[in-house]
C-alpha cells in the first residue's frame, strides 16, 4: 500500500470509512424507522384481462422518512443483509392481510392481496407458521393471500423450499412466481413445487408490442402456464397496445401504470369505489 503513495492510501481508507459510516447510519435509521412506524404500504391494482375488473392488489412497501418517500430499491437489499427484512417483512405481511380483510368486509369480498417475500424471510424455518399465525390474527381467508417469490428464492435451497411451499399450500395460500423468466433455472422446477401463478416480468412486456423475441417469449410463457394449469399475470403494462396483445394472447391478468400506479390505501379504496359504481 505504501508503494502507492501516502495520498492514494489515505484517499482509499477515507472513502471506505465514509462508505461504511453511511451504511451504518442507514442501517440504524432503518431499524429506528421500523420501530417508529415509518413504513407504509402502497397497493397496485391487478385486473382480470377479460372482464377488466379489479380482483386484487400487490402490496409494495415504501419508507416514509422525514417527508420523503423512499422506494424499496433503496433499502430492501440492506434490510436483507442486516436481517431487518425479517421484522420488516412480518410487518408488511400483517399489514397487507389486515388491510385486505378490511376491504373485503366493506363489500369487496373477492379481493386478493399479493405480498412480496424476500429469500431471507422465506428461508426462516417458521415462515409457514408465521403466515398461519398472521392469517389467524387478521381473520383473512387464506385463499385471499398470495405470496410472490422469485425463482432464485425457491431454487437456492430447493429441499427446504419444497417443505415450506407444501405447508403454505395446505393452508390454502396461493404461490406466485415473480419476475418469471429472468432467472437461470430450468423449467423443471415448475412441476416439482406447488405453485399457482406465474408473473411475466416487465422486461418482456416492455417490447411486447413489437413482433420479436420478447413477444414470442411472453406468448410461450402464457401457454406454458396454461398447460401447467397455472394462472398467468403480466406486470409492468404501460400501454393500451400492450394490454391488447396480452388479451389476444390469452393472458389472465395484468398490472402496470396503464391500469394504475401503486396507490396509498386511501386512494386505492377510492379507485375501487369509482370502478365498482359505474
Ligand atoms: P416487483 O415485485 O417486481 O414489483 C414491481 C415493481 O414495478 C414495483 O416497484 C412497481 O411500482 C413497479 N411497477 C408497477 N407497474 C409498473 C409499470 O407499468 N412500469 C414500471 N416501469 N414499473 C412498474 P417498487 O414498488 O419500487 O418495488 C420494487 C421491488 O422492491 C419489487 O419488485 C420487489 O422486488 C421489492 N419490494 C417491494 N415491496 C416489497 C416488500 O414488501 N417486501 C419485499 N421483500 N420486497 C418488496
Ligand atoms: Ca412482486
Ligand atoms: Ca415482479
Ligand atoms: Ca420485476
Amino acid at each position: 500500500l505504501k508503494s502507492k503513495g501516502k495520498n492514494g492510501y489515505q484517499f482509499f481508507t477515507a472513502s471506505m470509512k465514509e462508505l461504511a459510516e453511511r451504511r451504518l447510519e442507514k442501517e440504524i435509521s432503518l431499524s429506528q424507522g421500523l420501530e417508529k412506524g415509518e413504513f407504509i404500504l402502497y397497493y397496485q391494482p391487478k385486473i382480470n384481462i377479460d372482464t377488466k375488473e379489479i380482483y386484487g392488489m400487490e402490496a409494495l412497501v415504501r419508507w416514509n422518512r422525514s417527508n420523503s418517500l423512499i422506494p424499496p430499491g433503496e433499502f430492501i437489499e440492506l434490510a436483507e443483509e442486516t436481517g431487518l427484512i425479517v421484522p420488516l417483512g412480518e410487518w408488511v405481511l400483517r399489514e397487507a392481510c389486515r388491510q385486505c380483510k378490511e376491504w373485503r368486509e366493506l363489500g369487496y369480498t373477492q379481493l386478493k392481496v399479493s405480498v412480496n417475500v424476500s429469500a431471507v424471510q422465506f428461508q426462516k424455518q417458521d415462515f409457514a407458521e408465521l403466515t398461519a399465525r398472521v392469517l389467524e390474527e387478521t381473520g383473512l381467508e387464506p385463499s385471499a393471500l398470495e405470496l410472490e417469490l422469485t425463482e432464485s428464492t425457491i431454487m437456492d435451497k430447493p429441499k427446504e423450499a419444497a417443505v415450506i411451499l407444501l405447508r403454505l399450500q395446505q393452508l390454502g395460500v396461493s404461490i406466485s412466481i415473480d419476475d418469471f423468466g429472468t432467472g437461470f433455472s430450468s423449467f423443471s422446477y415448475l412441476k416439482q413445487f406447488p405453485m399457482n401463478v406465474l408473473k411475466i416480468d416487465r422486461s418482456f412486456i416492455q417490447n411486447i408490442a413489437e413482433e420479436g423475441a420478447d413477444q414470442a417469449i411472453a406468448k410461450a410463457m402464457i401457454s406454458l402456464a396454461h398447460n401447467l394449469g397455472l394462472m398467468i399475470v403480466a406486470e409492468g403494462v404501460e400501454t393500451e397496445e400492450q394490454l391488447g396483445i396480452l388479451e389476444e394472447a390469452g393472458c389472465d391478468a395484468a398490472q402496470g401504470y396503464f391500469i394504475s400506479r401503486p396507490l396509498t390505501a386511501g386512494a386505492f379504496l377510492d379507485y375501487l369505489k369509482s370502478r365498482h359504481l359505474n
